[in-house]
């Protein structure tokens, strides 16, 4: 396990400005918590709302346009989103994947248009069931990220990180095994060493993702190159969000 781990809840599709209360009190406890960074993405139209309630954790989006600005009904930029005070934001989403058709080369050039707002890149990769059942979930998950990731960056290590998702385990309560996780994230290991350099590749944090709750965040944080969570569902309210982070 990292040093300090990095949580972060994804509330997706989630949220009126009635959950601010939970934000609210997910800050508070992570006060009291400072081995941990914690942080929340909320959905655009609470990215404000959040970061002005918020003073410990972290507050970022779930997806970002690769323009700055321009003709896209409907979309938001980067530099929008760090305005409204996101610093970070998730991209490459296997939600955004399917339901958007987002290819890797897509991902690459949000990436890139993030990084050039100066927001922090969660990059997410991972395989369907039927790929691991083939045999073939380290090939596709490597090659999903050589094609997804930016060719490089000079604050690679600082500004990036990489979040391991199975498609299937994502809101299904299914998880890989220890070993599985533990065998991806190595693999997830030498490529970002590979891509950008020996410090950089190693100080990139890789989190685990899929059906992460508080009574599985310990055992599966416990994997080799594990560097902290991902959460969709358990990030939904303030208890069942802290008992991961308590485990972390
Ligand atoms: P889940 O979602 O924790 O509900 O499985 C994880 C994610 O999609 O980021």
């Amino acid at each position: 396990m990292a040093e300090r781990p990095y949580i972060v809840g994804n509330w997706k599709m989630n949220g009126t400005r009635a959950m601010l209360a939970q934000a609210r009190a997910i800050d508070r406890a992570a006060q009291n918590m400072m081995k941990v960074e914690v942080a929340l993405a909320p959905p655009f139209t609470l990215i404000h709302a959040t970061h002005r309630e918020v003073e410990q954790i972290g507050v970022g989006a779930q997806d970002c346009h690769c323009s700055t600005d321009g003709a896209h009904t409907g979309d938001v930029s980067a530099t929008m989103v760090a305005d409204a005070g996101a610093k970070f934001v998730i991209l490459g989403h296997s939600e955004r994947r399917q339901n958007h058709g987002e290819d890797d080369a897509l991902v690459r050039a949000k990436a890139e248009a993030a990084l050039a707002a100066s927001l922090r890149v969660i990059m997410c990769c991972g395989e369907t069931e039927d790929v691991r059942d083939a045999g073939n979930a380290i090939e596709f998950v490597a090659s999903q990220l050589r094609a997804s990731l930016p060719e490089k960056h000079e604050r690679a290590g600082e500004m990036l990180t990489v979040a391991y998702e199975p498609v299937w385990a994502i809101g299904t309560g299914r998880t890989p095994t220890v070993d599985d996780i533990g065998v991806m994230h190595r693999a997830i290991r030498e490529l970002l060493v590979e891509r950008y350099g020996d410090a950089d590749g190693a100080s990139i944090r890789i989190l685990y993702g899929g059906s992460v709750k508080a009574d599985n965040a310990r055992e599966l944080l416990s994997a080799d190159e594990v560097g902290g969570a991902l959460v969709g569902g358990a990030s939904l309210t303030a208890d069942s969000f802290m008992g991961i982070v308590i485990a972390a």
